[in-house]
């Protein structure tokens, strides 16, 4: 064979299991550039090793680039690598999930459940089924959720997983046959001490209640290993309302600081799913008014005030294995005053507001979105959903005197109320709604101040990015330091 042949063979096959930037970057020595700080430098390494995990870079950036004054008065995290164990999960699980489909095909998914960090308590985060869950994007999840369980106060580490499957157009046993096999394989590595995940994007109480019983049937043990449940099998009075609510308490708190508050204002809200639900409901409960909401086939928007309660119809239709058709266009039929516009959901982004709630998912609150809610007058902007903010419009927001809550602080009241789930599940008790919602309140009032007073101590007032992100990581970092290199 000539030696261009063979040559041209064993680069091809080489290309298909490393390509050669991803070989390169994953051999290149640690990263010492002169002049670095120390959260650089880590930052820097991780672009060369993971440079196909956008979101889990764009979300470590995000954390890193705000913790050097906090790496500055502590020297000792540097000298014990602290950062580069905290970016590093503790363990990436894969694995493959088969079902069977109404046709009886065989249909096989990819699943994952990261464990990112235990330093403060068994991992906890969501399960997101959607076509676009990727590795990368559980990382970014996961490592999130580290800092955001820390600020809740309970004792909770930092996990995220989910599958490649997507719940939509499915039928119920479909959902159930994919749940069933999905934790067959789970099961091993969770527990009530170990790793106890939740709902995220496409999991909600159908999922959640389907992959319980499927645990406790491989187990024998009935044990609070998810949270999320149904309320008539150790499920949380107020977790389906938790980061709705949650958002809400937590802006209000700043509007109180400054002495405000929802009375009388103009609020748009991105999204229509869980957490955008009972954010509207409680904006209306507190005097404020969200006039536009959003799916992923358009938006509505609807002077009046958005009706909580058509949204929550038309989400559980979505969710009854007999979606087709079924998008957030049939509110109009029950609310003819209301305008709907088919197409880019970020159309709500155009409006006249006050506040904006991003609540759908991540990356969906670009630059051109943000100048236009400066221009239109809106003053604070408060993430319901994880990162929907890009960081350009971060920044941009921030520069132009808009009061910037992150979603790693101003969305855990889900996760909060799940760790009260697993509380009453370990009591074997169950506390009423308004036990949970007052606790939820104290503890997301309380985070807000958590938050404000870091930005303070650390010379960055009113950057609530910063105080978050430095308030969560302390806790996780000293727990770490006592723990020892583990
Ligand atoms: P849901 O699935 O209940 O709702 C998601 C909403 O966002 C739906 O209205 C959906 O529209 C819309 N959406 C989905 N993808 C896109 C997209 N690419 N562009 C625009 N809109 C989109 O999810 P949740 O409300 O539970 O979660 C929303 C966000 O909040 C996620 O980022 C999640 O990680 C985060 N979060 C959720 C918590 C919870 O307790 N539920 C806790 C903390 C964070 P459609 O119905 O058409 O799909």
């Amino acid at each position: 064979m000539p030696l261009h042949i063979l040559v041209m063979i064993c680069e091809l096959s080489f290309a298909n299991v490393f390509s050669l930037p991803e070989l390169s970057s994953r051999l290149m020595p640690p990263v010492r550039g002169e002049n670095m700080t120390y959260s650089e430098r880590v930052i820097a390494e991780l672009e060369a090793r993971y440079p196909e995990q956008l979101e889990f870079i764009q979300a470590a950036k995000e954390v890193l680039e705000t913790l050097q004054p906090a790496l500055d008065a502590h020297p000792e995290y540097e000298e014990n690598a602290l950062l580069e164990r905290i970016v590093e999960p503790e363990r990436v699980i894969m694995f493959r999930v088969p079902w069977v489909d109404d046709e009886g095909k065989v249909q096989v998914n990819r699943g994952y459940r990261v464990e990112f960090n235990s330093a403060i308590g068994p991992y906890k985060g969501g399960l997101r089924f959607n076509p676009t869950v990727t590795v990368g994007m559980l990382k970014f999840l996961g490592f999130e959720q580290i800092f955001k369980n820390s600020l809740t106060t309970l004792p909770m580490g930092g996990g995220k997983g989910g599958a490649d499957f997507d719940p939509k157009g499915k039928s119920n046993r479909e959902v159930m046959a994919f749940c069933q096999s999905f934790m067959t394989e789970l099961c091993r590595h969770i527990g009530p001490n170990t790793d106890v995940p939740a709902g995220d994007l496409g999991v909600g109480g159908r999922e959640v209640a389907y992959m319980f019983g499927q645990y406790k049937r491989i187990r024998n043990e009935w044990t609070g290993v998810l949270t999320g449940k149904g309320l008539t099998f150790g499920g949380s009075l107020a977790r389906t309302e938790a980061t709705g609510y949650g958002l809400v308490y937590f802006v209000d708190e700043y509007l109180k600081s400054i002495g405000d508050s929802f009375e009388g204002k103009k609020v748009v809200v991105h999204g229509s799913g869980n957490v955008a639900i009972y954010a509207i409901q409680k904006v209306a409960q507190l005097g404020g008014t969200v006039i536009a909401a959003s799916d992923t086939k358009g938006w509505v928007e609807d002077q009046e005030g958005i009706d909580y309660q058509v949204l929550e119809h038309i989400y559980n239709k979505k969710r009854s294995g007999h979606d087709q058709g079924v998008s957030l266009a049939m509110y109009v039929d029950e609310r003819p005053n209301a305008i709907w516009h088919d197409g880019d959901g970020r159309g709500v982004w155009q409006l006249p507001c006050d506040i904006a709630l991003p609540c759908a998912r991540e990356n969906t609150l670009h630059l051109e979105d943000a100048q236009a809610l400066v221009a239109n007058g809106c003053k604070v902007v408060g993430e319901g959903a994880n990162m929907p903010t890009t960081p350009d419009a971060t920044t941009y927001l921030m520069e132009n005197g808009v009061a910037f809550m992150p979603g790693k602080a101003a969305n855990a009241g889900g996760v909060l109320v799940s760790g009260l789930e697993m509380s009453q599940n370990a009591e074997h008790l169950s506390w009423t709604f308004e036990e949970v919602d007052g606790k939820l309140e104290s503890l997301m009032r309380g985070m807000f101040h958590n938050v404000d007073d870091t930005a303070r101590e650390y010379g960055h007032e009113g950057n609530f990015v910063m105080g978050a992100n430095i308030a969560g990581f302390l806790k996780v970092a000293e727990a770490m330091m006592a723990q020892g290199v583990c």
